[in-house]
């Protein structure tokens, strides 16, 4: 099947914005550098890069006739909060087991942001003690069981929407509005830029440049930058999505391994607790461009993109396109970084 013959059910406006950040390319003094704006994407609950996933998921969900959406993600999780909001569009319940995943000492941090928001939409929020894992859990499980005990018809949406089997294609059809984008403007990004947790985002967009490349158009790498800290877990996990949405939208050859390229060094030591260079990269986009970045996953990588400029890997010879995929509501629990 060609991507195009998958359903999608619209969530978004239509193609995210791209538009050039001219004030940060001049301080930084290397690559022209723009940027591609989940965050803006969707009128639903501020959207952010799970809508654009949940667009080729839905329509299995119809299809499945469940009346609730199970997901699971951290306290201040943006995908749980994006699920509540498609679920309230949908007219669905969301039932959302939310983990420990993060140990911030924020006094609020299980009550602003994401979480108070997917509460606003209705969503039935399980907080849990359990720790970091992009993994399948057991307390998503019991959720599930729960769920169809009390005589419901559950969907299951796991950690990012990443382990769906549909979870990749979002960000392969990114990977075609960025070349119609480009058509457009008149510019050609040889760089992708992106934050990288559960994987399916990366993925996608390897599956779907890689497809674009095979149809003659001009080959471009693909940075994914490490925000969750066990590198080992994410590298497989992208790698995996990869494949799977590679032959999904039949790809018709392996990728090879250099087309899967995940970079630590911005992470820090834990997932969702923000380091220096985080901190600096939120500040600097912040008072540049008036560019608002979260500390879990856009300040990692706007920092992974500042690092790279630094040591010289991107040069004024590079014009790179950063994902910001969203993910502001957080800030509110992370008022004390500021
Ligand atoms: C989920 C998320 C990511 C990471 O995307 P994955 O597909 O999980 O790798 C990055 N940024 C934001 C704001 C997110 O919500």
């Amino acid at each position: 099947m060609a991507l195009s013959d998958f359903p999608r059910h619209q969530l978004t406006f239509g193609p995210s914005p791209v538009h050039p950040m001219q004030r940060l390319s001049k301080h930084l003094g290397g690559p022209q550098i723009w940027a591609k704006r989940e965050d803006c994407n969707s009128g639903l609950a501020y959207g952010g890069n799970k809508t654009r996933k949940l667009e080729y998921i839905v329509p299995d969900v119809l299809a499945s006739g469940a009346d609730t959406l199970v997901s699971i993600g951290g306290f201040q999780s943006n995908h749980t909060r994006q699920v509540a909001a498609v679920a309230a569009h949908l007219g669905l319940k969301a039932v959302l087991v939310q983990e420990k995943w993060v140990d911030w000492p924020d006094s609020v941090n299980d009550k602003v942001g994401n979480i108070l928001l997917s509460r606003l939409m209705g969503a039935d929020v399980r907080l849990d003690p359990h720790g970091f894992d992009i993994g399948i859990r057991q307390s998503w499980q019991d959720a599930l069981d729960e769920v169809e005990a009390n005589g419901g018809t559950p969907y299951p949406i796991p950690a990012g929407a990443s382990e769906h089997k549909f979870g990749g294609l979002g960000f392969a059809n990114w990977a075609y509005e960025v070349a119609a984008q480009e058509e457009e403007l008149g510019v050609f990004f040889d760089t992708i830029v992106v934050c990288t947790v559960t994987g399916s985002t990366h993925a996608g967009m390897i599956a779907g440049f890689a497809a674009l490349a095979d149809a003659g158009g001009r080959p471009r790498r693909v940075i994914g930058i490490d925000a969750s800290a066990t590198l080992e877990k994410t590298i497989d996990q992208v790698g995996r999505i990869a494949r799977n949405t590679a032959s999904l939208i039949d790809l018709g050859r392996d990728l090879r391994d250099d087309e899967i390229e995940v970079l630590p060094g911005w992470a820090g030591d834990l997932y969702g607790i923000p380091v220096e260079s985080t901190i600096d990269a939120m500040r600097r986009t912040a008072q540049h461009e008036g560019v608002i970045l979260d500390p879990v996953y856009e300040g990692k990588s706007m920092a992974g993109l500042f690092g790279l400029v630094e040591n010289g890997t991107l040069t004024a010879q590079n014009t790179v396109l950063y994902a910001h995929l969203g993910g502001q509501p957080a800030l509110n629990a992370y008022s004390g970084i500021i």
